[in-house]
């Protein structure tokens, strides 16, 4: 029997549909569906528009903000709101942002931030890589000196998602440059409309604009913009990467994308004219990409439900992380291949293609899903964790 089928969890899942029925647009409908990179003004609609329900955050303690659902709901309303191409919202400050400042941030810093992630009215990104420093991110080289007064903040950071959205960066920089790497790095709440912060855009080969490079000039920072203690950062970083490899497995989006290749293989047709699920080998590719989805889904459901007891998911993120990401990308390679030359349209109005309506939004997702192996710390070093970490060698 499905985890999911009892009655309080069917009636829940109603509660949510309805509501994702009577409150989410057309319009915004329309948008995720088309668009991998989506306008802010989108995505602070949509949460604003959660948090009035009282669902702005589920996975956040309740007393600030979260819902006090069960594993199993959050997992429903994440699924619900994928089937209905919901947007994501600003997930540097839902998913990564916020959980750091609960865990770590004074009084004070909640206080100030986590009400505006929560009305969509703030949004963040994150300053972690640089371009010599990715997968070895504790030899970065970003510095911040306190001059009595200030921290001093000086370097470069690249690859930063989402970073012309965004209103407030957490950035890891070095404030002891002689203790060994991992021991000298702190975190610092900037304002990126503060001096001396030149952000430039980065193109990638979906032809979108997501990512940028970001150059820091003599910013100055007051002191209590640092989150938790001094030197300390490391520790927080490697339990946000956990929070945000678990968030990068997208199992419920996942789900909705297979729904989408079936239908697909039913639509297309081959070079005999005939619907391509007709085909043996079709049909197989869609069994094995539905059954390692049914592992990938039971495993996002034990670490969601640690999380929602408070416990951080650690190296088991890792596994997750590589499992969600290869899926992500057999899926879309999958599309790609169903869609055949429909499947090469990129840049025209999604559903207004001469060609297979659901051309666009493919190959855009194809293109840019190259780097769900990668950001979040490339699986090869996920691999590493897991060998050091579970199994011990
Ligand atoms: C589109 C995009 C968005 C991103 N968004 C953000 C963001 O918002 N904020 C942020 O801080 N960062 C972001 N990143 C950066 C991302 O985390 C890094 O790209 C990633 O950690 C890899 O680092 P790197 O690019 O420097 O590659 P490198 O570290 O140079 O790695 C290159 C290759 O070598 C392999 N490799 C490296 N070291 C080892 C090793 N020890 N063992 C085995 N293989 C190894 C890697 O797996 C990879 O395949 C983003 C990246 C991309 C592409």
């Amino acid at each position: 029997m499905s985890l999911f089928n009892t009655s309080e969890l069917r009636r829940f899942r109603e509660e949510v549909r309805d509501f994702l029925q009577t409150h989410l647009s057309e319009e915004l409908r329309h948008e995720t569906r088309g668009g991998l990179h989506m306008a802010r003004e989108d995505m602070a609609r949509w949460q604003a528009i959660l948090h009035r329900r009282g669902w702005g955050a589920p996975h956040w303690p309740q007393a600030l903000g979260g819902t006090g659902w069960t594993a199993l709901q959050r997992y429903i309303f994440e699924e619900e709101s994928a089937f209905a191409d919901a947007p994501l919202g600003d997930v540097h400050g839902l998913f990564l942002a916020g959980p750091m400042l609960i865990a770590e941030g004074s009084d004070a810093q909640k206080a100030r931030y986590l009400p505006r992630i929560l009305a969509g009215e703030e949004f963040w990104c994150q300053g972690f890589s640089e371009p010599n420093a990715g997968s070895d991110l504790a030899s970065l080289k970003t510095r911040a000196r306190f001059d009595g007064t200030h921290w001093v903040i000086d370097g470069q950071k690249t690859w930063l998602s989402s970073g012309h959205h965004a209103d407030l960066m957490f950035c890891l920089a070095r404030t002891e440059p002689e203790a060994k790497p991992q021991a000298g790095l702190s975190v610092f709440i900037l304002d990126m409309r503060d001096p001396g912060i030149t952000l430039q855009p980065i193109l990638t080969m979906d032809e979108g604009h997501s990512v940028n490079a970001v150059f820091f000039d003599n910013v100055r920072v007051p002191a209590d913009a640092m989150i938790g203690a001094p030197n300390k950062g490391w520790g927080y970083a490697k339990d946000l990467l956990a929070r945000e490899r678990v968030n990068n497995a997208q199992a419920p989006r996942t789900k909705r994308d297979i729904v989408e290749l079936d239908r697909l293989a039913r639509e297309c047709r081959g070079v005999d004219g005939r619907p391509l699920i007709e085909q043996a080998g079709v049909r197989r590719k869609l069994a094995v990409l539905t059954a390692d989805f049914v592992a990938l889904e039971s495993a996002a459901l034990s670490v969601i439900a640690e999380q929602m007891r408070g416990k951080e998911p650690g190296p088991a993120a890792s596994t997750l992380k590589i499992r969600g990401s290869e899926l992500q990308q057999r899926v879309s390679e999958t599309a790609m291949a169903l869609l055949g030359d429909a499947g090469l349209v990129l840049g025209a109005d999604y559903g207004s293609g001469l060609l297979h309506p659901a051309g666009r939004g493919w190959a855009e997702r194809h293109f840019f899903r190259r780097v769900v192996t990668i950001y979040a710390g490339a699986n090869e070093i996920q691999k590493t964790i897991i060998a050091k970490s579970i199994l011990d060698m």
